[in-house]
């Protein structure tokens, strides 16, 4: 893998980049982060678990990688143009809650989803609330040249900017995404990056700027937060494809001010060398709305007894430039996938000796990991790089040849070899292969009454009955397990003695 290099697709430019690092050896990504105003849905988290990958195929290509991830408490509307209320003040308000107190139970929340899906941790999160002083510094530095003022806040002019909207143009029809009217604006695109307090009125987030008293824009935030931690030019900046809309271009025309460069020719005078976004997760039925009441969320999946890595694996099952459909039937056949996986991995390492320090490597193995390599590095093509993946966690344990049947070092050797394969396929993939056990996997859905014990000793019962050839007896109890929610599985191919759903 380290030898194929790396090629990612560059929406700014809309073709696929040989990856060359800003700074050699090094590697750093910006990631719109969530606003925490509500809980993530699972589309939401298929943005951080594609950046995640993006970020694990970077370490594994040998680079030093600084991810950053930005946490909004302030400043995104309910439009991602002007339009329409702070989302955070609106549920502070519907919850009678301090917005203070929403942002932490939403982080909070988020935080928890990150670690459950294996999302590793970035070098920083970085909180809009607590880059507000910077932010006023960045929007004083390019207001002279680039911005008005007024009554309802600092606007910038889009027209000041060469190639204003690139982005935007090469997806979306008219060019100029979804624009609401101000009074006063000078361009439709014009976007507010300061937002007055209006006159007579106090919000529960404002601090004081040249402008006078208010809050920064939704752009602003991520334009400082990305350039301060991690300086301009840096090399990859992630979203999910609605922002190439507005608010990337939006970002990309302060980064332009900000750094006195011009025209978009040279992708880096937008700020950052790779701009790319994953597509979205869509269900038919509009259960991905925040406002469909029982919505997709994460825990809502773990509620009904799905392991949420058999979501992480989902996910991978898709390129991340695909639209990718979520279904119930889907995630079943997804955890499915990862059980087989879980069951062969824990056979090979049962049958192996880690200790042993001998290691053999044979074709297959060599081979399987030249195809994981070359698809990864192919604009991260994981269902291909997964499905040689799973073809060798599959084979579990060698099956030895005559020569080497007893050769417990060439055995050992072999079996390590292949282990360390998975683990370093696995550090890509993230889905903890290596310490996951069908136990595990095995999550109690909320309605269920009836506990594993007491499943396992109904079980054991009816293979009494049966041993004793009383079948009367074993389907009463087969009957009783449904009742209660319990398929017995005979004859599992998987071993998979009964599953509760
Ligand atoms: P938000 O918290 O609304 O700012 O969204 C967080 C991230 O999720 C952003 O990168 C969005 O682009 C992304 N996103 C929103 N909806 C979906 C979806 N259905 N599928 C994939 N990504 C999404
Ligand atoms: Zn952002």
């Amino acid at each position: 893998m380290t030898d194929t290099p790396l090629k990612l697709f560059n929406s700014l430019t809309r073709q696929a980049e040989v990856f060359e690092p800003v700074h050699p050896g090094e590697a750093r990504v910006y990631t719109c982060g969530p606003t925490v105003y509500n809980y993530p849905h699972i589309g939401n988290m298929r943005a951080y678990v594609f950046a995640d990958v993006l970020g694990r195929t970077l370490s594994w290509k040998g680079l030093k990688l600084t991810h950053v991830i930005n946490i909004t408490d302030v400043g995104h509307l309910t439009d991602d143009a002007d339009a329409g209320e702070d989302k955070m003040e609106k549920m502070a308000a519907q919850q009678a809650q301090s917005i203070w107190d929403i942002a932490e139970h939403y982080k909070q929340a988020y935080w928890a989803d990150v670690r459950a899906l294996n999302i590793r941790q970035p070098a920083q999160w970085t909180v809009a609330t607590d880059y507000v002083p910077q932010m006023v510094t960045f929007a004083k530095g390019i207001a002279d040249k680039h911005c008005y003022e007024l009554e309802s806040g600092l606007y910038f002019d889009v027209s000041t900017v060469a190639d204003y909207g690139r982005l935007a143009r090469a997806y979306t029809e008219d060019g100029e995404g979804r624009i609401e009217a101000v009074e006063g604006k000078r361009n439709a695109a014009d976007f507010a990056i300061w937002r007055k307090t209006p006159a007579g009125e106090t919000r529960q987030m404002e601090w004081d700027s040249p402008w006078g008293k208010g809050a920064p824009g939704w752009h602003l935030e991520c334009s400082v937060m990305s350039g301060e931690v991690l300086g301009f030019p840096f090399d990859i900046h992630t979203g999910g494809i609605d922002h190439r809309e507005i608010h990337h271009p939006n970002e990309i025309a302060q980064n332009q001010a900000h750094c006195c460069t011009n025209g978009l020719d040279d992708p880096r005078n937008s700020g950052a060398r790779i701009w790319m976004h994953n597509n979205f997760l869509v269900e038919r039925s509009g259960k991905m709305s925040k406002s469909s009441g029982e919505f997709l969320r994460l825990q809502l999946l773990i509620d009904k007894g799905y392991h949420p890595l058999a979501y992480r694996l989902m996910c991978l099952q898709a390129h991340y430039r695909s639209e990718l459909e979520f279904s119930w039937e889907g995630l079943g056949a997804a955890l499915t996938r990862l059980r087989r996986m879980v069951m062969a991995v824990e056979a090979l390492i049962e049958a192996t000796d880690r200790s042993s320090e001998h290691r053999l490597r044979d074709g297959f193995t060599q081979k399987v990991l030249d195809d994981f390599g070359e698809a990864m590095s192919d604009d991260l093509a994981t269902p291909r790089a997964l499905a040689a993946f799973e073809l060798f966690a599959l084979q579990g344990a060698p099956k030895f040849s005559a020569a080497i049947v007893n050769d417990e070092a060439a055995k050992q050797g072999l079996c390590n070899a292949r282990l360390d394969a998975l683990e370093a396929m696995d550090e890509v993939f993230g889905l903890g292969l290596m310490n996951l056990t069908r136990a595990d996997l095995r999550i109690r859905p909320k309605s269920a009454t009836i506990t594993e014990t007491e499943i396992e000793a109904a079980l054991s019962r009816r293979k009494e009955a049966r041993a004793a050839k009383d079948f009367a007896a074993s389907d009463a109890i087969r009957d009783e397990l449904a009742a209660q929610g319990v398929e017995v599985m005979d004859g599992d191919p998987l071993g998979w003695e009964w599953k509760l759903g």
